[in-house]
């Protein structure tokens, strides 16, 4: 027998509704039935493990246990497995997602709408995430890396790729329309721009703060509007303008942001589409102009997504390893959590924070 060893490094949400995070070391968990253990080098840090750490989306129906393992975009190896699970897939690189199970059967599974499941867990929200290095995950659920792509870079598609993946997909979007994007420099939408531009061929409007400009043009937006300098109604001039003065064709929000919803509609061409992603924290209201009127008569279509599914995931992890987008990563450790949820509450971070868990 070995004598080396080993524990589990994890962080907790050691008081929930605040950002305050304690490293703890722990025993390394053994796969239950259907399960496979994974020993994790990355985990990517998205918006909603800010959110579910700070009990800040009033539309979840519980709060945050404390010492809640967080995080949802994890990747690394198959060390065992469960009992009922192959054992050939020990050794493979494998990617664990926001939903840590589903069933796979039902009929929302079966079209799709996994995020729908009524039967699915949740990593890192009553289910020990990926701010760890070794986390469970159900074998059937758990996503293969594609070769092509390194691990730091594949961890943010888990979640934040995969969910701009399979809005787009919802948008139908044709080659040389334009595609507005409010929060084009955060996490999601820094990847719906490279997807907009290099997957659809189409053209990308990127709303955001000022200080990402350079950043979102960079990554191929046409235009770019800071959003605090223009009123509802003048930042929807501007989109007109610019869209020979009808409008975008799609509007995709990336942003949680309720002012981003209030802008939206009135970006929208007649028949265009707005995809609702990102949630707003807090108390939400209706999205402005959301009358029958304005969306009859305009013929606007509202369509709202949630992640993606297991197939959506592979597209977009295979069309990232053919190089249609690239994730901007900054690689921090697993005892900085508390400093980067800080970083990311003052909408400075550009691109994808992902922790190197070994
Ligand atoms: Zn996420
Ligand atoms: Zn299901």
């Amino acid at each position: 027998m070995a004598t080396e060893l080993k524990t589990n490094k994890a962080a907790f949400y050691a008081n929930p509704g605040t950002t305050e995070i304690k490293i703890v070391e722990l025993d390394i968990p053994d796969p239950g039935p259907g399960q496979v253990l994974v020993k994790l080098s990355h985990s990517g840090v998205c918006h909603s493990d800010l959110a579910v750490c700070k009990n800040s989306w009033g539309y979840l129906p519980y709060p945050t246990p404390a010492n809640q393992i967080g995080g949802h975009e994890g990747v690394g190896e198959i060390i065992s497995v469960g009992e009922g699970v192959d054992g050939s897939t020990i050794g493979t690189r494998v990617g664990v997602k926001w939903l840590n199970s589903a069933c796979t059967t039902c009929e929302f599974c079966l079209s799709s709408l996994d995020a729908s499941c009524r039967s699915a867990t949740v990593s890192g929200y009553y289910t020990p995430g990926t701010f760890q290095q070794y986390c469970l995950a159900a074998a059937n659920y758990v996503t293969p890396i594609p070769k092509g792509l390194t691990s730091e870079l594949a961890a943010p598609l888990l979640c934040g790729g995969m969910t701009v993946w399979s809005a787009l997909k919802k948008a139908s979007i044709q080659p040389n329309q334009w595609v507005a994007i409010p929060g084009a420099g955060g996490g999601l939408g820094h990847l719906a721009i490279q997807f907009v531009k290099n997957s659809y061929k189409a053209k990308v409007i990127a709303i955001d703060a000022g200080t990402k400009e350079e950043f979102c043009k960079r990554l191929g937006a046409e235009a770019f509007f800071d959003f605090r300098k223009y009123s509802d109604e003048e930042l929807a001039k501007a989109i007109k303008d610019i869209t020979g003065g009808a409008g975008a064709h799609v509007v995709l929000v990336t942003a949680g942001s309720q002012k981003s919803y209030d802008q939206a509609l009135e970006m929208i061409r007649p028949g265009g589409k707005m995809i609702c992603v990102g949630i707003p924290e807090g108390e939400e209201t209706p999205i402005k102009g959301a009358v029958p009127s304005n969306i009859a008569t305009k013929q606007k279509q509202i369509i709202g997504s949630a992640l993606g599914s297991l197939q959506e995931t592979v597209e977009c992890l295979a069309a990232a390893e053919k190089g249609e987008a690239k994730v901007e990563v900054r690689i921090e450790k697993l005892e900085r959590l508390g400093e980067i949820f800080k970083d990311m509450e003052e909408g400075q971070l550009q691109g994808r924070v992902v922790l190197d868990l070994s």
